[in-house]
């Protein structure tokens, strides 16, 4: 017997539209979410957010709280990030999105932001997931780097028996032994995710790759595959990011990709 069953496709044939504010992950639109790594300073993320919102992103995303694998990296700024990511909602009008790491923090995220984000080193922490099931937030929910993806189901059924059903899962890609690639994306894991599951799922170029110079090619076979949208990271002068360098998008490389990927949605049926 699997150990899911509200999240299988045998519950629900039709797929699920999760809504984040008023955008739809999961119906004929891909959706995009786009901003930077880790929220650093008021400047760089307004900086941010008013280019992705003029290059059609729906979603501002943004770390405030960093699971990082060395204890001496950049940690986030903690509640003082979500207090600029309020800051630059209010001024943008941007719906945003951040990592939420531990329990005890659900209640303090949720009230800065519209959708909580649990991140690949907390796909199997159950207490957290126990947490975010209680709540009605939206939860974007990332797969871990070694995890099958009937274990990542579990984890999203941990959230939906939780009475929590506004689950859109993230592909993120896994440890493979290629070394040039930071986690790739297995070709055909998406499509087959949206065979086993009527929930959303989106795709994670940025962490997949873990190379600016692939997010084109890699959001397009997502697009071509099924996704229903992709987490992008942008930042204004990438090189002088607190962490992911190599991977994030400057604004102007984001506004290019968008037209790139209308033209992909609507070959395969579908629009941005
Ligand atoms: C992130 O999206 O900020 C992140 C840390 O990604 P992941 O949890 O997939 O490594
Ligand atoms: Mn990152």
């Amino acid at each position: 017997m699997p150990g899911f069953k509200l999240v299988g496709r045998e519950a629900r044939q039709k797929g699920t539209v999760v809504k984040v504010g008023n955008t739809e992950f999961g119906s004929n639109k891909v959706a995009i979410i786009a901003g930077p790594c880790a929220i650093e300073s008021e400047e760089q993320l307004l900086e941010t957010a008013l280019a992705v919102k003029e290059a059609g992103a729906a979603v501002l995303r943004g770390s405030a709280y960093k699971p990082r694998s060395s204890p001496y990296s950049f940690q986030g700024l903690e509640e003082e990030g979500l207090k600029i990511m309020a800051k630059v909602k209010k001024k943008t009008g941007l719906l945003v999105e951040t990592e939420v790491i531990d329990a005890r923090d659900v209640a303090l995220v949720s009230k800065y932001v519209d959708a909580l984000r649990i991140g690949a080193r907390n796909m199997q922490n159950f207490s957290l997931l126990r947490e975010v099931g209680k709540s009605q937030k939206p939860v974007i929910l990332k797969n871990g780097i070694s995890s099958t993806l009937d274990e990542f189901l579990c984890s999203a059924e941990y959230i939906l028996a939780g009475g929590n059903k506004n689950v859109i899962l993230c592909n993120r890609g896994i440890r493979t032994t290629e070394p040039e690639l930071r986690f790739p994306v297995l070709s055909g894991s998406t499509a087959l995710l949206k065979q086993k599951t009527h929930l959303p799922v989106i795709v994670d170029p940025s962490h997949s790759t873990g190379n600016s110079s692939l997010i084109v090619a890699a959001s397009r076979a997502a697009i071509a595959e099924g996704a229903d949208g992709l987490i992008i990271e942008v930042h204004p002068s990438p090189e002088k990011a607190l962490s992911d360098k190599r991977q994030q998008l400057t604004p102007g490389q984001f506004k290019s990709l968008m037209p790139e990927l209308e033209r992909v949605a609507k070959a395969v049926g579908r629009g941005l």
